[in-house]
């Protein structure tokens, strides 16, 4: 069976296609500026890299350009469309309706559309990404949608409910909904493999940090999600590549009546300025600020030691809220690559019983690995994240019962 994984953006849709028969990756790729000047799509397949600059103009254009990625021309993978059986959607915001994927019905359509008001960037782009799919693959091809929040949906209350009056919870869904769920859920699943636990992993204690552009930390008990650090939306949490995280609210108000800025735009400083990019001034990319840190920009070191005191605070929070911690783990972008910032927040936890193998830290980058001691009483794994396979096995899973 082949499925075409999809993460429909705004203005991208990024596609892979997997066989499922050994989870190889086929073709990936990206539709880039859709509806903007300059459009292109990048198709990976065949140890080959194909750009093509051409105007796509609407999310059905851009499917009709990965249908002919696919099928046409030397980055061709399949003889034909028909091969593809079926299709799995990343979806953002599923909200309180969403605990699992589901495949894709009206009133599943319907359901997505109404938590638009939750997630007004992605929600719609993603409904506009399964028409798309309809409009190109046809009905007899089933759509499946995975949700980020969905491994979050085991929270308790005390976990997810922000005090301000209960009121806004009930009129406007303000809630903890955590995002990155496909992530934690896919390193936490190997994780438990590794302790050899996932069979049975009632007991256990595990702190996830997802370290990318966005990130978060995600406290998992007995396998299932207990607390995580975005909130109502992914602004939440510690600082990030341009997003400021947890800070005192009234700083929100106070910027916005000093500088005279509406909730839109003290939304945009908050989202797009802030974080790594607006301490440190020069860039939002962690591989800058090291750079910058290196040649002494006192700002982009007081960056990187704010980042690593942050996940510090998160991962100790959570391990009083676990009561205890078998397992840190580390992933995504920063968490795969960055060395030097899983070496200073575990120096921070020794009193867990966390003791660090600094070489075989040094040694994991973009790899899995127990980067551990043999003696510590936590273990820590580096485990490189894979939420197009948890997409695509799911979509696998839900197609083969629907089958039945
Ligand atoms: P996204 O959240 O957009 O998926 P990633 O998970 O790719 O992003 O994380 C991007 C961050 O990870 C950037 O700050 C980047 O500097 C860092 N990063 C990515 N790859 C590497 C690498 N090979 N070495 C060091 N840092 C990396």
């Amino acid at each position: 069976m082949k499925v075409l994984v999809i993460n429909a953006g705004s203005s991208s849709l990024k596609y892979q296609l997997i066989d499922m028969d050994n989870e190889a990756i086929l073709a990936k790729g990206n539709c880039e500026r859709i509806g903007i000047d300059k459009s292109s799509i990048t198709h990976n397949a065949n140890g080959k890299k194909y750009v093509t600059e051409t105007p796509i103009s609407n999310h059905t254009e851009a499917f009709m350009m990965v249908k002919d990625a696919l099928t046409k021309g030397e980055g061709a993978v399949i003889a034909d469309l028909s091969e593809i059986s079926a299709i799995g959607h990343r979806v953002v915001q599923g909200g309180a309706l969403f605990k699992q994927s589901v495949i894709v019905d009206k009133s599943v359509v319907d359901g997505i559309e109404s938590l638009n008001p939750l997630a007004p960037l992605h929600n719609p782009a993603h409904i506009q990404g399964i028409n798309a799919a309809l409009d190109v693959f046809g009905k007899d091809v089933p759509e499946v949608v995975v949700f980020d929040t969905a491994f979050h949906s085991t929270m308790p209350e005390e976990a997810y409910i922000f005090a301000v009056p209960y009121e806004f919870y009930e009129k406007y869904q303000i809630r903890r909904y955590g995002f990155h769920g496909t992530s934690h859920r896919y390193v936490t699943a190997r994780c438990l493999e590794l302790l050899g636990r996932s069979g049975n992993p009632e007991g256990t204690k595990i702190i996830s940090c997802h370290l990318g552009n966005g990130s978060s930390i995600t406290a998992v008990k007995d396998g299932k999600v207990i607390d995580t650090s975005m909130g109502l939306t992914p602004l939440d949490g510690f600082m990030m590549g341009t997003r400021s995280g947890s800070l005192d609210p009234s700083v929100v108000t106070y910027i916005a009546e000093k500088e005279g800025l509406t909730p839109s735009e003290m939304d945009n400083l908050l989202n797009k300025k802030s974080g790594m990019l607006g301490i440190s001034g020069v860039s939002s990319d962690d591989r800058d600020i090291g750079a910058a840190a290196e040649a002494g920009n006192e700002r982009a070191i007081l960056a990187h030691k704010m980042l690593e005191y942050q996940i510090k605070k998160f991962v100790g929070g959570y391990a009083a809220s676990l009561n205890g911690c078998d397992a840190i783990i580390f992933t995504a972008g920063i968490g795969e690559n960055q060395t030097a910032h899983r070496e200073a927040v575990c120096e921070g936890l020794s009193y867990l019983g966390v003791k660090l193998d600094k070489e075989k830290n040094a040694a994991a980058k973009g790899i899995e690995m127990e980067i551990s001691t043999p003696d510590s009483q936590v273990k820590v794994y580096v485990i490189p994240t894979n939420e197009e396979i948890v997409i695509a096995r799911d979509t696998k899973k839900l197609v083969e019962e629907l089958a039945k």
